[in-house]
C-alpha cells in the first residue's frame, strides 16, 4: 500500500511539474504561427482561387469545359477570390488600426508591410522572429 501511495505521489508530482511546461511550450510556438497562418493562409486561398479561375479559363478555351460548367466554376471561384480579398483587407485594415494605437501593449505593431518592435520600437525585418534591437520574441 505504501508503494501504491508513492506511485500516486510521483504521478501527481509529474503532472503538476510537467503540465505548465507543456502549456508554456504550446503557447510559445502557437502564437506567432497563428498570426502568420491567418495572413499566409488567406493569401494562399486567394492564390488558389485565382489559379482555379485561370485553369478553368484555359480548360474552357481548349474545349475541355462546356459554357455551363465554365460559368459555374467561374462564379464559384470569383466569389471565393472576392471573399478572400475582403478578408485580407479586413485583416490588414485591423493591423493598420493597431499601428495608430501603440498603447495596445504586447501586440505586434504593423503598419502596412513595415513592422516595429512592440518593446523598443525598432524597425523589423519582414518575417523576423526576434527584435534585433532588444531581442524580444515577436
Ligand atoms: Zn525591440
Amino acid at each position: 500500500m505504501l508503494i501504491f501511495g508513492a506511485i500516486i505521489f510521483i504521478v501527481a508530482a509529474f503532472v503538476v511539474v510537467a503540465l505548465p511546461l507543456v502549456d508554456k511550450t504550446a503557447a510559445d510556438s502557437d502564437e506567432p504561427v497563428a498570426v502568420d497562418l491567418t495572413l499566409a493562409g488567406l493569401q494562399e486561398e486567394k492564390e488558389s482561387a485565382y489559379n482555379a479561375l485561370k485553369e478553368a479559363e484555359f480548360d474552357y478555351e481548349t474545349g475541355k469545359l462546356s459554357d455551363e460548367d465554365y460559368e459555374i466554376i467561374k462564379k464559384k471561384y470569383s466569389a471565393k477570390a472576392v471573399e478572400t480579398l475582403e478578408k485580407l483587407e479586413k485583416y490588414q485594415g485591423a493591423s493598420g488600426v493597431e499601428s495608430r494605437e501603440p498603447s495596445d501593449e504586447g501586440k505586434e505593431i504593423t503598419s502596412g508591410k513595415v513592422k516595429f518592435c512592440p518593446g523598443c520600437g525598432n524597425k523589423l525585418e519582414t518575417g523576423a522572429k526576434f527584435c534585433p534591437g532588444c531581442g524580444q520574441k515577436l
